[in-house]
């Protein structure tokens, strides 16, 4: 048996990895690779193996970057059945879909640019500096209807008449349908065949709804060889799901060789505190200005996390008497997949909510927003209230909408849950109010871009901590020592180089044999 890596190989995005026995190879994940626009466009426009020879597919969990290619593979040649835990497929159907309007739009948009600096060169004579504001009006009302809906079919032929290059989206929504029918919900602990003597078993990883580590293993030329594939593992005692598993069946309990993730194999992060405290300070805090509580919010995991946190505070009556609006249609569809599968829930879930016949993601003062003309009303409703909305990083999307109707009003807060990466809006934004916040708030606020305008941000930036749905350096060590399992040999995956060669470092010391695989490397097993 033999274990290749091709994605998240000192990197943590791009997930792509094989197992090939005598008879089968098995595809490990098939995720997009995210970062810089064109590098990463680069990345996913080639699968490193064809999908015609893959027999099946192993999904470790939901999240974009682990599945968010499996529409090429199923639009293949591919004739195999994409296995993964129930939750994970249902919550597929959303985020695939999400993920296929997204890249029909960015295709789109660059389609777009493509032909309206092309025509603008025309009517300028081929100098774009040049052209007139009432040829541009023409330009943008021939490639737009209205403010924002591009038209594609225009453009597209346009681009084709004059031999221009013309982007495709990586896959439609139709390939994503399509994809949808290959998928098999396994539940966690039930063993599947999924090829010849080879079977796969799912236990939960603690990391997001529905994600599992994958117990793979192989029984053939006389001995049962069993690779384990953490996918990405969780913290321990986080609301909602279960904790990573330390508990194995007794026939997965030897393990050859550990595919494990090492995010943040360099880093600690705070204990895993009671954030209802300081949430509820934000919300009365606010409250008491008179004020509204943005939240910009991942729509899988960070949004539900809140909602349950601002249930809890609402059965302690420790909430103000604001309404808490859902502003995002994949966070509501994702949270209708978290109110149907309890059985990933925690035993806490279980205790201060299923058993007292409550839906924890269901109570009086929350509200989903149902449609864009309520969610445009919300923008300027004056009225104290609190609201999460995508995207998590405020790279675009509804939230956007509410920073710009809000932040010029120093009663109101942002509150930031989420970690923001480098040069996105939302890191911009948090470092922006916290050096203000830093200063005691003297003199003039600082002014924030987007839109094309500039926004005093007068709005408060807090940030909570402690969110991180990725277990740090104890937190994957623990998984290693505290399991019951016995690991001859560890891969790590899924990391920074820095932060996976520094954890196999420390691991080592550890007495583990690891090996961080180059991309395209492989380990016999
Ligand atoms: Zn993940």
């Amino acid at each position: 048996m033999r274990v290749s890596f091709y994605g998240a190989t000192r990197e943590v995005t791009g997930s792509f990895h094989t197992l090939t026995t005598d008879n089968d190879n098995i595809l490990l994940d098939c995720g997009l690779f995210q970062g810089r626009r064109k590098e990463a466009e680069a990345k996913n426009r080639v699968l490193p193996v064809a999908p015609k020879l893959f027999t099946n597919m192993v999904l470790s969990h939901a999240h974009i970057d682990h599945s968010g290619r499996i529409p090429m593979i199923t639009s293949g040649d591919f004739h195999g059945r994409v296995f993964c835990s129930r939750a994970t497929a249902h919550a597929c159907e959303y985020l695939l879909k999400d993920s296929a309007k997204i890249q029909e739009g960015d295709a789109s948009y660059l389609n777009y640019k493509t032909a309206k600096s092309f025509l603008a060169k025309v009517r300028s004579g081929n100098s774009k500096d040049k052209i007139s504001k009432k040829d541009m009006r023409e330009i943008k009302a021939l490639l737009k209807s209205g403010d924002h809906d591009l038209r594609t079919e225009t453009t597209e032929k346009l681009l084709h008449e004059h031999n221009l290059q013309v982007i495709t989206p990586l896959y439609s929504m139709t390939d994503v349908e399509e994809g949808l029918t290959f998928f098999n919900g396994v539940p966690y602990k039930e063993t599947v065949d999924i090829g010849d003597n080879l079977s796969c078993t799912f236990y939960d990883a603690g990391h997001i709804l529905g994600s599992a580590m994958s117990v793979l293993q192989y029984k053939g030329a006389g001995r049962t060889q069993t690779v384990l594939y953490s996918g990405d593992l969780g913290r321990f005692n986080k609301p909602i799901i279960q904790d990573p598993t330390l508990d194995f069946a007794k026939e997965h309990r030897e393990i050859d060789l550990f595919i494990m993730e090492s995010t943040y194999g360099n880093r600690f992060h705070d204990p895993v505190v009671d954030m209802k405290p300081l949430l509820k300070d934000v919300l009365f805090e606010t409250f008491e200005r008179g004020g509204s509580v943005i939240i910009p919010s991942f729509s899988y995991g960070r949004t539900q996390e809140l909602i349950y946190f601002l249930h809890e505070l609402y059965l302690e009556g420790d909430i103000p008497p604001m309404p808490v609006w859902v502003d995002s249609p994949l966070a509501t569809k994702i949270t209708h997949v978290f109110g149907e599968h309890p059985e990933t829930y925690d035993e806490e879930t279980h205790a201060a909510f299923l058993r007292k016949g409550l839906n924890p993601f269901d109570f009086a003062q929350l509200k989903f927003v149902q449609s864009v003309e309520e969610s445009m009303a919300l923008n300027r409703d004056t009225k104290s209230h609190i609201v999460l909305a995508g995207s998590g990083m405020c790279e675009g999307g509804r939230i956007l909408h509410h920073l710009r109707h809000k932040i010029h009003d120093e009663r109101n807060t942002v509150l930031i849950v989420g970690y923001m990466g480098q040069n996105t809006f939302g890191r911009h934004l948090q470092e922006k109010g916290e050096k203000f916040a830093a200063g005691g708030r003297q003199g003039a606020p600082p002014v924030v871009r987007f839109y094309n305008k500039d926004y005093p941000l007068k709005a408060r930036v807090k940030t909570l901590g402690g969110f991180s749905a990725h277990g740090d350096r104890n937190e994957l060590t623990k998984v290693l020592k505290e399991s019951n399992l016995n690991i001859k040999k560890i891969a790590l995956v899924h990391g920074e180089e820095e932060q996976s060669l520094s954890f196999a470092e420390y691991l080592r010391g550890e007495g583990f044999d690891v090996v961080v695989p180059h991309q395209g490397q492989g380990v016999v097993v």
